[in-house]
């Protein structure tokens, strides 16, 4: 194995093996490059994607491996063709960092379908370097995949927008859910599905939060302003929604049956699926016989994450965050872990180095 030089420009927490295990460490950004923005980070949010590739659980963790991909900061840098930011501004980097810029998929700003996509760390990119996140004081991005925070959005709470956020909004707004009057079915009340709760809110949607903790029935109604509460474990419960949902997003991590679920959507309501669950088992019935579909999601386009940005701003959308410094990381992850978190942990990135 190549020794490790552990030193650099840029400070950085890694994790070393699939211990999964954070500690300081120092690498080299590259300098900036005529179309790059630099940025001094301020924030970084946790999310689920930083515990999966710290501890390998993907069987593809390259380390060391500096996680993270909700990441907001303050420009200190740009190259000379830069044409949409300027130093001072507060911008925002997410789940990738790069794609071919040349493909069906992001001439249609769906970059995040592109098959050449970079992800912001544990990807490898174009200059054949491993990618590495927001655990870290800076970074250098090309300015196609920066995006800006409008003014006066709390940096640390735009952090979650740049996964979490657009995660949830992009099939939102693919499926039409932003039709005021229709309902939406919302399963699990973690760091997506709280963002799909105030999203719903702002389209005007009656929202229904299904969870198995009792425990969480006041955050969804008092906190986060769902209108309605089920038990999803109480058969009577669910047999009383049937029929009822135009649209559910589904962000349980775990695994679950889907048919309970698919018989609350209404005739053609759609079911979107944010999480990895193992394996998808439906009766044919549940879908054919009302016409449901069952449908995919992963992050947003460049010109969708903006455009999600810009709305959180206008309508006075937040996160519910946690905040911590670096060296409380080890401890946030595994709290993750344990679903003790509400709603986001961000690390205060530039009171930590
Ligand atoms: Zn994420
Ligand atoms: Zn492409």
């Amino acid at each position: 194995m190549a020794a490790e030089c552990d030193s650099g420009n840029c400070d950085a927490w890694a994790a070393r093996d699939p211990s999964g295990i954070l500690s300081p460490y120092k690498f080299n950004r590259r300098s900036v490059q005529s179309e790059d923005v630099s940025l001094k980070i301020t924030h970084c949010g946790i999310c689920y994607a930083d515990v999966a590739w710290t501890r390998n659980m993907l069987n593809n963790s390259m380390y060391p491996l500096v996680p993270g991909h909700e990441i907001v900061g303050v420009v200190t840098e740009v190259g000379a063709d830069v044409k949409g930011f300027k130093v001072g501004d507060h911008v925002g980097v997410g789940t990738y960092v790069n794609s071919c810029r040349d493909c069906e998929n992001c001439n249609s700003s769906l970059e995040n379908h592109c098959s050449k996509f970079v992800f912001t760390f544990n990807g490898v990119d174009t200059d054949g370097t491993v990618t590495k996140g927001g655990y870290s004081s800076h970074i250098v991005v090309h300015e196609r995949y920066c995006f800006k925070i409008p003014d006066g959005y709390p940096l640390a709470k735009a952090a979650p927008l740049l996964c979490a956020g657009i995660t949830v909004y992009t099939p939102m707004m693919r499926h039409n859910m932003n039709q005021a009057g229709k309902s939406l079915g919302v399963i699990g009340l973690g760091g997506l599905g709280h963002m799909a709760v105030k999203f719903g809110k702002a389209f005007g949607l009656k929202v229904t939060v299904f969870s198995t903790s009792e425990s969480k029935r006041e955050e969804a109604i008092n906190l986060l302003g769902a209108d309605n509460f089920v038990i999803s474990s109480d058969e009577n419960q669910m047999e009383s929604q049937k029929s009822s949902l135009h649209f559910i997003i589904d962000t349980s991590s775990g695994d679950h049956p889907f048919d309970p679920y698919l018989s609350l959507l209404k005739v053609g309501g759609v079911m979107v699926l944010l999480s990895f669950s193992s394996e998808i088992k439906v009766h044919p019935a549940n879908l054919n016989l009302a016409a449901r579909s069952i449908s995919g999601s992963v992050t947003g386009g460049t010109k969708s994450t903006q455009e999600m940005l810009n709305f959180c701003a206008a309508n006075k959308i937040y996160p519910d965050i946690e905040m911590i410094k670096i060296n409380y990381v080890n401890e946030a992850l595994q709290r993750l872990v344990d679903r003790d978190v509400r709603f986001r942990f961000v690390i205060d990135i530039v009171n930590s180095f």
